[in-house]
């Protein structure tokens, strides 16, 4: 096989966050505490300690500010669930990864979960995303400005063919070229959350 076929071969969902529980809650702590562990009691960061003792299930830290014991799915829609992280990674991604999302019957057959489960995880992930703060706001706040690297920005043209009648052009011809400099002046007043994805 050649080193190109074996590439394309590796699809998004063969990363080990989807495959191994593990890998899941430290890609998702690696997510959510990017500058390190935060206390979901209190917000401390300072003193931080794992707990390693034998019945400490992995990931489980203490918080020396407030006393209280976590992990990273406190606070998040996986708390309290006995499905695997790596599985609700992997439906989080699926239920994302199409602009029709994913039923929960189509869930069921993909993770091998029960439909039950299947049920209740799209439904935590659905309301998950229906209050998140980033569809409430405009993004980076009212008015604010926010960076993003070069795009085209215009409606669709549509063109009139003879016999066919109107079509949506195609291309990038009549829309405006705007880079990460001139970008970065333009105020946003609504975002449309097609636009926005979640990177996995
Ligand atoms: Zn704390």
């Amino acid at each position: 096989m050649l080193m190109a076929e074996r590439l394309n071969a590796v699809s998004n969902l063969s990363s080990l966050h989807f495959h191994d529980a593990g890998a899941a809650r430290e890609y998702l702590e690696n997510v959510r505490w990017p500058d390190g562990p935060v206390c979901p009691h209190c917000g401390g960061m300072e003193k931080i300690y794992v707990i390693k003792t034998k019945s400490a299930w992995p990931g489980l830290r203490k918080c020396g500010d407030c006393r209280k014991q976590f992990s990273v799915t406190v606070g998040t829609v996986f708390e309290g669930s006995k499905v695997p992280l790596n599985l609700w990674l992997q439906a989080s991604y699926l239920l994302c990864a199409g602009k029709k999302g994913m039923s929960s019957h189509q869930l069921h057959r993909i993770l091998g979960v029960t439909y039950k489960t299947a049920w209740f995880m799209t439904h935590r992930l659905r309301e998950a995303m229906k209050d998140a703060p980033i569809y409430k706001d405009p993004m980076g706040g009212d008015g604010m400005t926010v960076e993003a690297d070069e795009t085209f920005i215009g409606g669709i043209g549509w063109v009139f063919h003879s016999g066919v009648g109107w079509r949506k052009k195609r291309g990038t011809g009549d829309k405006h070229k705007v880079d990460s400099k001139t970008i970065r002046d333009v105020p946003v007043k609504n975002v449309n959350r097609d636009l926005l994805s979640f990177t996995f």
